[in-house]
């Protein structure tokens, strides 16, 4: 029996249509370690292919009224959510996540950013200055750019593409998205529901494959006039350099080193319960994740103590497991690279409070092969560390003892990264104080992840360029134009 046979097998979705690629790559269960699904492995062609569709369709989208493309874009939403638990299934097989995860947190909020804009969209205003003594009025114009480009990466891969997407298209552009190569498969379930929600062939397109193949097409393709990417520092350094000749308007979200400081006043046990989800939530693979952990130095060993006791009760399962906290990784090589800096930290002398090297993981020998590891604690670390200056993206946080607040700020802020921040205190003076200073696009205090779309969004530093949100993704995917008439 030819076992290719019944493999999962991707295709693009281009015009309206879906198209066989000419060559693919192989996915894999991160919970197993074992290939389940075949991805296109687009080439410069393919991409070609669906920006020309793109192209063709965007005088048609553009015209559309906001009413009319805010009504296709609810009807999206309700497709997804009456499909729920399907994406949810696919989402945590394709990616490692439990499915509860993929249920509460990823899923809705895909819906969620296609019915977010939808709504938006229809509340802009344009602005208006009058200058009297001239007889002059001024006034701005928006107006949609034409191809987007979008890239995704593997963390949350339909909530991070939809929350391209659903802005984009909202302003009247078409776009051509390249989701990652890793976690392909929703974004491919998605394309099925796009004609059945009214969305014109040409609208929206997929390309699925590899950053250096598809995404590079892409991001150099002379058509596509923004690129809207999330994903590493390091990618997004290389789109700056390819994008550069052509000038393209580009919106970077990227990695992060975040850290959380814990005043001594701070109410333990809720920063306790918190800073763990924030810590390993997702296993430890959302850009928004505490990595470094500053505590006041008079509730140190206290935080510490009940800080492991929490962790060591995040269970680590097979993702379909509903009394799970946290799935496989992503790969075997994101799994290696993060172990890397347990051995780093080792050979430092840093202490390994709990995890890696210190407990034993209990897999299911179904699950044997999978990219699972055990949240990890370390402390006793320097600074300069690359455990404190690199972002692991992965099950590993790093507890700290501060003295004052100035060396909270200055150690928090001394990282190439700023994206997100966590303060906890009971003092509100010290909140604004601190968030103030904090180098970090995102300040929480006394809690995490609670977000308003309506907000900007993004980092600072090598955290990315510009933001997203209600008003910031309006502005990224549409063009200004200042009109002057005297009168
Ligand atoms: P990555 O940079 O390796 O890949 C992201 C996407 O870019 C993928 O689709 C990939 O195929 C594509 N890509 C890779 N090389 C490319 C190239 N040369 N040209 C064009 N496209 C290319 O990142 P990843 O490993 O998929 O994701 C993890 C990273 O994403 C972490 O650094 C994380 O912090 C970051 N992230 C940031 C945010 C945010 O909002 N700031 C959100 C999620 C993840």
């Amino acid at each position: 029996m030819d076992t290719k046979m019944t493999f999962l097998q991707l295709q693009n979705y281009i015009d309206g249509k879906f198209v066989p690629a000419k060559c693919y790559l192989n996915s894999y269960d991160p919970s197993t370690g074992e290939v389940y699904c075949r991805v296109p492995d687009s080439d410069n062609e393919e991409v070609h292919a669906a920006v020309n569709a793109a192209k063709a369709a965007f005088p048609i989208w553009s015209s559309w009224s906001p009413q009319d493309r805010s009504r296709v874009m609810n009807r999206l939403a309700d497709l997804i959510e009456n499909h729920l638990e399907e994406f949810a299934q696919a989402e945590s097989k394709d990616q490692g996540k439990t499915v509860t995860f993929a249920r509460t947190v990823d899923i809705p909020r895909s819906a969620y950013n296609f019915r977010f804009f939808a709504s938006s969209i229809l509340h802009h205003t344009t602005e208006c200055t009058q200058m009297e003594h001239l007889n002059c009025m001024h006034y701005t114009v928006r107006t949609p750019i034409g191809v987007a480009g979008l890239i995704s990466p593997w963390n949350l891969p339909l909530y991070l593409l939809t929350w391209k997407i659903a802005p984009a298209i909202a302003c009247g552009n078409t776009v051509v998205a390249k989701p990652s190569e890793m976690t392909s498969v929703t974004a491919w379930m998605m394309c099925k529901f796009l004609s059945q929600a009214g969305v014109p062939p040409g609208v929206v397109n997929i390309v699925f494959g590899t950053g250096p193949k598809a995404g590079e097409a892409l991001v150099c393709h002379p058509d596509v006039p923004i690129i809207s990417f999330t994903g590493s520092t390091v990618t997004a350094q290389r789109i700056i350099e390819k994008s550069a000749p052509y000038c393209k308007k580009l919106s970077l979200e990227l990695g992060g080193k975040n850290p959380a400081i814990v005043f001594e006043d701070a109410n333990l046990e809720e920063c306790i319960n918190t800073t763990v989800r924030s810590s390993f939530s997702n296993q430890g693979e959302i850009c928004l994740c505490t990595s470094r952990i500053y505590v006041q130095r008079s509730i140190y060993n206290e935080f510490l103590e009940k800080f492991v006791e929490s962790t060591r009760k995040w269970k680590v399962s097979f993702p379909s497991d509903p009394t799970a906290s946290m799935g496989a990784l992503i790969s075997e090589m994101h799994l290696a690279k993060v172990r890397s800096y347990i051995t780093k930290a080792l050979a430092e002398g840093a202490t390994i409070k709990c995890g890696e090297s210190v407990d034993t993981l209990k897999i299911p020998p179904n699950n044997q092969g999978g990219y699972f590891m055990l949240p990890t604690v370390i402390t006793e670390l320097k600074e300069e560390s690359c455990c404190m200056q690199e972002e692991i993206f992965g099950p590993v946080t790093c507890v700290v003892p501060f003295d004052t607040e100035e060396e909270a700020i200055e150690k928090a802020n001394g990282v190439k990264y700023g994206l997100a921040a966590t303060i906890w205190t009971r003092d509100v003076g010290r909140t604004h104080r601190v968030a103030k200073r904090l180098q970090a696009g995102l300040v929480w205090t006394n809690c995490w992840l609670i977000r308003d779309l309506n907000l900007p969004f993004g980092g600072m530093k090598a955290s990315g360029l510009g933001r997203e949100g209600a008003k910031d993704s309006y502005e990224f995917f549409t063009e200004v134009k200042t009109v002057t008439i005297k009168h």
